[in-house]
């Protein structure tokens, strides 16, 4: 538009200009003739007026050609101009008037030669950048398939190695508590209980590194079910009392009243997270005391609550240049101090990534020769539900005489071994199946009085063969417990939801398990 009124606004003034000029032409030779007239009065009128046609002609074509030798080229350049608006690339005719018109058609012939050449340019180079692209990302979705198919080849792996490497941990484990039953020296009571204890770390180890593997391809995720933070913390204590007090340590724990009853979450992982830095507090500590205390903290809305845990302790210490490294895979604050008292180096590390997966955070306070406290902060949900409680059997048939009959679903032989003689020696009489058919055979052939169940069994999976019995009403109410070296997310809540009665992790501590059974039994 603005071209548009300015082009005609030219156009028009150069025109205007030479009929200007024209008119004045024609008034100067009129004018010059009345003049004439004047000095000459001999002049007829009719000479006056030819001479006077005669001028005014030769001015008008005067001025034509003037318009024509300076305008027109002129309006071609400005017609060439608006067609490189316009999207055109082709040279004007220049008119070969030798003067700064000629030049700027020349120039202006130039800059749309190079202005061409250079479009030409830049359009290769766009397809060339755009064939680069294409390769490029063909490239790059092959090696993102290539990542995946390895990282999905890794966790593969690891699944199929978790079960590989627990299971003859727990054989080994099982066969060690089966022999500290019998009748043994004291030397070999204590060189049996050194061989449990080091399957014990490593075992530890196994899982650290496996949780640390799952972890790293993203394929650690949390459960959300209804648990009681103070019962899992009492569970935890519990299991580390004993170590401490064969330290001679005092181990206090504080549970505060605002804590609520219940919260969803991963209990599991909750208490893993107490499980390690307890551990540690016990581990690092030769004299003194360890304490874990639980608070309430200021939740972000109503139907939430901050759990604030801190694990102290009055043990070695930590240096300051080391609080940070600490929580970095395989670091020990003191090679000598840790080889000492053994470890990987993971503990912290999966702590950490755990309370970053619940999104709160871990802090540590620590003074060398004085002691040690790890504070960490998470936040759940809270829930309305109640806890299931273990489902007991109420109603089962009349009490059978004689001793209680277990049937034993476990497809490794060495922990089926172990578990039918160490049940067999406390009264029990056992009966066991490698599968689920052959545990189906059992069952039609005889009566059970509980049933203890491998998860993962070479036929199907524990789970579905235990709702399977629960549709018949034959074995409705046969307790089932699973055993399970599956210490996957949620895996209590996941059997209680498939109707098994209760679950004894893998490995089987034998007081755990005979505590477990004789509950039901
Ligand atoms: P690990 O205990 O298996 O070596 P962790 O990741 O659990 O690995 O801990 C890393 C290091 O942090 C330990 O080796 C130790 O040096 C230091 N550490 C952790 N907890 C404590 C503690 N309570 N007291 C003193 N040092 C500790």
């Amino acid at each position: 538009m603005g071209l548009g009124r300015s082009r005609s606004r030219s156009y028009h003034s150069l025109a205007t200009k030479f009929s200007v000029f024209t008119a004045a032409l024609i008034i100067w030779t009129s004018l010059l003739q009345i003049v004439l007239r004047w000095q000459d009065p001999h002049l007829s009128w009719s000479e006056q007026a030819v001479a006077t046609a005669v001028l005014t002609a030769f001015a008008v074509l005067l001025a034509r050609l003037t318009s024509r030798v300076f305008v027109r080229p002129l309006v071609l350049l400005e017609r060439a101009i608006a067609g490189v608006a316009e999207g055109r690339r082709e040279p004007i005719p220049v008119s070969r008037t030798g003067d700064e018109i000629e030049r700027l058609g020349h120039s202006f012939n130039q800059m749309i030669a190079e202005l061409a050449a250079s479009e030409r340019e830049v359009r290769e180079y766009q397809t060339r950048l755009e064939e680069k692209i294409h390769e490029r990302t063909a490239a790059l979705r092959e090696a993102i398939q290539r990542a995946h198919a390895a990282a999905q080849a890794k966790s593969d792996f690891l699944a199929n190695m978790s079960h590989e490497l627990r299971t003859p941990m727990n054989g080994i484990l099982g066969m060690i508590e089966l022999v500290l039953e019998g009748p043994l020296s004291a030397q070999q009571r204590e060189d049996l209980v050194t061989a449990r204890n080091s399957c014990l770390a490593l075992l530890a180890l196994i899982n650290d590194v496996l949780d640390m593997s799952k972890i790293e391809a993203g394929k650690m995720t949390l459960e959300k079910a209804p648990f009681s933070p103070a019962a899992v913390a009492l569970e935890t204590v519990k299991a580390m009392e004993p170590t401490a007090r064969q330290k001679g340590l005092g181990f206090e724990h504080h549970v505060s009243p605002d804590v609520p009853g219940l919260v969803l979450g991963d209990s599991l992982r909750f208490r893993q997270i107490l499980f390690n830095l307890l551990g540690n507090a016990i581990k690092f500590t030769e004299k003194g005391s360890v304490r874990l205390a639980i608070s309430c903290g200021a939740p972000s809305a109503p139907d939430r609550a901050v759990l604030e845990i801190e694990v102290s302790d009055t043990g070695v210490g930590i240096p300051r240049d080391k609080l940070e490294a600490i929580f970095e895979k395989f670091t020990q604050a003191d090679g000598s101090v840790s080889r000492r008292y053994g470890g990987s180096g993971l503990g912290l590390a999966i702590t950490k990534e755990l309370v970053q997966m619940h999104g709160g955070r871990i802090t540590v306070e620590s003074q060398v020769g004085q002691g040690s406290t790890f504070r960490v902060s998470l936040e759940f949900e809270r829930s309305d539900e109640h806890p299931h409680p273990p489902e007991t059997p109420a109603v089962r048939g009349a009490p059978r005489q004689g001793p209680a009959r277990i049937l034993i679903v476990e497809d490794d032989p060495v922990t089926r071994v172990a578990l039918c003689r160490l049940l067999a020696r406390r009264g029990y009489e056992t009966a066991a199946a490698e599968t689920g058919k052959e545990a189906l055979a059992a069952l039609e052939a005889g009566a059970f009085d509980l049933i203890l169940m491998d998860l993962q069994l070479p036929d199907g999976d524990g789970l579905e063969l235990t709702k399977q019995l629960r549709r018949d009403p034959r074995w409705t109410q046969v307790p089932v417990i699973a055993v399970t070296a599956a210490a996957g997310r949620g895996q209590r809540e996941l059997c209680l939801a498939a109707g098994l009665t209760d679950y004894v992790p893998k490995p089987v501590r034998t007081p755990e398990l005979l505590e477990t059974i004789r509950r039901y039994v």
